[in-house]
């Protein structure tokens, strides 16, 4: 073969042929640079028939410059590329993108120069060295990574390496991780933990496409489950990919690898640094890296012996990415396990009602386990009826649920109470005018974060310091806050408990692996009396002094009444009372609500999930929505509010007419402006045997667009905003 297809990183000319010179080794997969006009351009060879064909004649072919030294991208990884641009609606480079690395990475091995701070401190120091020293302590990267960690300019940096401040070190891109060792400190099982663990050890061993759905209540040692599988891809020299929802979750995660298996993982997330990033990637890429776990950016990589993937939390909404390219990491992990033809395991306390389905018709083996380990109970679960026992006018806790945190802290026992919301209070408004902090990039009120005295909006980032006077009718002292953020739970909490120490979790202040660690190994040791939290805290924690968990507000997440807006708030509130009572004394859940007949809080308060699941699963089935029938969203948007409009009803004026397909608006978007640019949305209700992709293809596919506006595609969306 001496002409190949790229798939290239070129948004408008995506796929080129070119000529392979004389002596040149290429093979599908192959990373290459190729000449581009007088550009050098990056690009996969890709099987030719599986790709539009270019029309230029062989002999205005321009040959190939370079075979890229890394292992070509494998068949099932380009097949899973292809599935996921196909599935999704997405440009094919979007997705293959995902794929790689810097192309730092791909150029090859060898060392880099790191620097340290040297210990050396000139008697005068300018302000910005200052600054450096003090952010700079204990960190070793890259100089551009250094200036972003201390937020001075990478010439600062550079003078500090002259002065002899920072010292060079030289590291090997390419040495080895430490082995995980299967037999470290294997656990003793429990009955059914051991039938779990066994049948998953059987898949793993037979190798082959097995997806599982591990269905275990909070604090049953799913965990331990799934390590005794990935002791069994170590064994049999495979690689193991773990996805978590968030990094905030992966701190906990480490250290209990590290104790189960004597070395941690190899992590993978969009803040690595720059070298980390390029060691983790070659690693992967080789086969060395063995487990790595990550967000859903670890799903592309290019893992050279994959055995095994495993989604925890799998219920969880963050797998779904909202920009770029939309896909959800939980759908394209189980296939990814297809292509690669290697078991996949989903685990939850809570799952999905799209992976109950699944595993109802068969397609997912169900693995239960229905107890919590060690004998430890499950929490009662009780209703506080806000309308009957109200809290103190101007506070949000009501009198029931402040005594049991009372008695907790006499005993020396934890609470934690949730709220779903940062900050001090969601609206801020002017007493004397009426006027309210918006955003004036997005349709949203600016949300009061008093510890950092700023106004944000947790859209789009826009942040003002908070005013001394009204904005608009400039009187002082006149802003009221309105409505509870857990920074004003944790006032009350203060004013009620005085003695109690409090501990604010939210990713404001958990916003670093440090920070992470410190707060867990303080609640461990019992330095911390009462958590307030946001979803950052519903899962993965392990803290046996905790007895007792008080939802705020059960309500809140009902109101925005999107379709999955029940099951959300059942797993939200179910995850955050698997955080009572996990050690040996008993747990106590109490749920605020203003609705205590809704069917969710009848559910949770009865401990009856299948009931509430059934209840669910026939609305949807009703409603055709999904795991019944499909949905898909058009999001077009504009900077300016007459082209978004007339690009949607452009849409909506050539919508085809189908049977099986019902489209409904376009409609001004409940957000109807975000980080500038106004917004419209379609919504596609199709029956499970339409061909929605391609039905959408073709009819986006014949209309065209003015520069500034964009359409995106959301295929099984979770977000109806
Ligand atoms: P889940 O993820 O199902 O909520 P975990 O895996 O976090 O549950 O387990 C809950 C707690 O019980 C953890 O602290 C875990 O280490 C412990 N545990 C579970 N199974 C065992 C076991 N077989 N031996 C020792 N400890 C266990
Ligand atoms: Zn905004």
């Amino acid at each position: 073969m001496n002409r190949v297809r790229l798939l290239a990183f070129n948004p408008v000319l995506h796929v080129l042929d070119y000529r392979v010179p004389e002596g040149m080794a290429v093979e599908p997969g192959s990373m290459v640079i190729a000449p581009l006009g007088p550009r050098q351009i990056l690009g996969i060879v890709w099987e030719a028939e599986r790709l539009p064909a270019d029309e230029v004649p062989e002999q205005k072919l321009r040959a190939l410059l370079e075979v890229l030294p890394v292992p070509p991208l494998s068949a099932p990884l380009r097949r899973l590329i292809e599935w996921t641009a196909d599935y999704y609606c997405a440009a094919l480079p979007s997705v293959a993108r995902m794929a790689l690395s810097s192309t730092a990475a791909l150029r090859g091995g060898g060392t880099m120069t790191e620097y340290r701070l040297s210990g050396t401190e000139p008697a005068r120091l300018t302000p910005q060295r200052l600054a450096a020293l003090d952010a700079l302590h204990g960190e070793q990267a890259t100089i551009r990574d250094l200036a972003a960690l201390a937020s001075v300019s990478e010439g600062v940096l550079r003078g500090m390496v002259s002065a002899g401040m920072l010292e060079p070190i030289t590291v090997d891109l390419d040495r080895p991780y430490p082995l995980p060792n299967p037999r470290h400190a294997a656990p003793k099982l429990s009955a059914d933990q051991a039938a779990a663990a066994t049948r998953f050890v059987a898949a793993v061993e037979s190798g082959g496409f097995a997806p599982f759905l591990l269905d275990g209540v909070t604090g049953s040692g799913k965990t331990e489950c799934y390590f005794e599988a990935i002791a069994a891809a170590i064994d049999a020299g495979q690689q193991v990919l773990v996805l978590l929802p968030e990094i905030a979750l992966t701190e906990n995660f480490l250290r209990r690898f590290e104790a189960r298996f004597g070395v941690p993982p190899v992590l993978w997330h969009s803040s690595l640094k720059s070298t980390e990033r390029r060691r983790a990637w070659r690693a992967i890429a080789s086969g060395q890296a063995r487990v790595v776990v990550g967000a859903r950016s670890a799903l592309f990589l290019p893992y050279a012996r994959l055995g095994l993937v495993v989604v925890d939390e799998a219920h969880e909404v963050s797998f779904k990415q909202d920009d770029g390219v939309r896909y959800n990491a939980r759908d394209v992990a189980v296939i990814r396990a297809r292509f690669e033809a290697v078991p996949v395991i989903l685990a939850s306390a809570t799952p999905a009602l799209e992976s109950l389905q699944l595993a109802e018709a068969g397609v997912y083996e169900k693995i239960d386990l229905p107890d919590r380990f060690g004998g430890a109970k499950m929490p009662t679960i009780e209703v506080v009826d806000l309308r009957v026992e109200q809290p103190e006018r101007g506070r949000w806790l009501a009198p029931r649920l402040v005594a049991e945190m009372k008695a907790r802290l006499e005993r020396g026992e934890q609470s934690l109470l949730f709220l779903n919301r940062r900050g001090y209070a969601p609206l801020t408004l002017c007493r004397h005018c009426g006027y309210r902090f918006q955003c004036p990039n997005c349709t949203a009120w600016l949300v009061e974060h008093r510890l950092s005295r700023r106004m944000a909006c947790h859209h789009c980032g826009h942040e003002t310091p908070t005013p001394e006077v009204c904005p608009e009718c400039h009187t002082p002292d006149c802003l009221v806050a309105c409505g509870p953020g857990v920074e004003r739970i944790a006032d009350e909490v203060a004013e009620l408990l005085p003695e109690a120490r409090v501990a604010l979790a939210t990713s404001d202040t958990l916003n670093s692996p440090e920070k992470i660690g410190a707060f867990v190994a303080s609640a461990e040791e019992g330095l911390i009396d009462v958590i307030i939290g946001t979803q950052l805290v519903t899962k993965g924690y392990h803290f046996p002094e905790l007895t007792l968990v008080g939802v705020v507000d059960a309500d809140l997440g009902l109101e925005g009444g999107d379709l999955r807006a029940g099951e959300r708030t059942y797993q939200q509130v179910a995850q955050v009372a698997g955080r009572a009572g996990r050690g040996s004394k008993p747990g106590e859940v109490l749920i605020q609500t203003r609705h205590p007949e809704a069917a969710v809080i009848v559910a949770l308060a009865a401990g009856d999930r299948d009931a509430f699941y059934a209840a669910e699963a026939e609305a949807r089935r009703d409603a055709g929505a999904p795991p019944f029938g499909r949905w898909a969203a058009i999001i077009v948007s504009s900077e300016d509010e007459a082209e978004a409009r007339d690009a949607a009803r452009a849409i909506g004026g050539t919508r085809p007419q189908l049977d099986d397909v019902a489209i409904l608006g376009p409609a001004s978007a409940p957000m109807s402006l975000l980080r500038g640019r106004y917004r419209y949305r379609l919504l596609i209700n199709a029956r499970r045997s339409a061909q929605l992709q391609d039905v959408i293809r073709a009819w986006l596919g014949a209309l065209e667009f003015p520069q500034g506006v964009r359409v995106n595609v959301d295929i099984d969306p979770y977000s109806f905003v």
